[in-house]
């Protein structure tokens, strides 16, 4: 199982916010640049986060990212599925669907495979993921040059 560059990027964003101190403005640029990736792909990200609830971009003096109450209290299992989407671990039914899709055992094998990897990361919370030694590390990363 591996996860989409997307839902990468949209953790790594989550988890930038939520070690974010009151009052400190964070920008979608700020956490492209020290996350080390192009910004465009992260505004894209943060959008997704944004429309799931889990992000909401304040204005005005003290604004910028932050999460919602919902986004520091939510199931990684639970983004990581919405992140996703129902796209399943194999392709069966592409440009040249496979012959055994009708009857497939290994397919429904996959997709309880697939559940389990979900719900391993069920229990755990956005919180939880910037206990030390993550958090520290996060607050200690600073924006540089990196592509746009
Ligand atoms: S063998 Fe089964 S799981 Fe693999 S592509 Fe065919 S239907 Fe899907």
């Amino acid at each position: 199982m591996r996860l989409t560059k997307f839902t990468d990027l949209a953790l790594r964003a989550v988890m930038r916010l939520a070690v974010r101190k009151e009052g400190e403005l964070v920008t979608t640029r700020e956490v492209a640049q020290v996350m080390g990736v192009p910004y465009a792909h992260m505004a894209k990200a943060v959008t997704r986060l944004q429309h799931l609830g889990v992000v909401e971009a304040r204005r005005g003096r003290g604004g910028g990212l932050g999460l919602t109450v919902l986004g520091r209290r939510a199931s990684i299992g639970w983004l990581v599925r919405e992140l996703e989407g129902e796209e399943e671990v194999v392709t069966c039914e592409g440009d040249v669907p496979c012959p055994l899709r009708a009857a497939c055992r290994l397919r429904g094998s996959l997709r309880e495979a697939q559940e389990a990897f979900y719900g391993a990361l069920d229990p755990i919370t956005v919180a939880q993921l910037v206990d030390s030694p993550t958090g520290p590390v996060l607050l200690g990363l600073t924006p540089g040059r990196r592509p746009d």
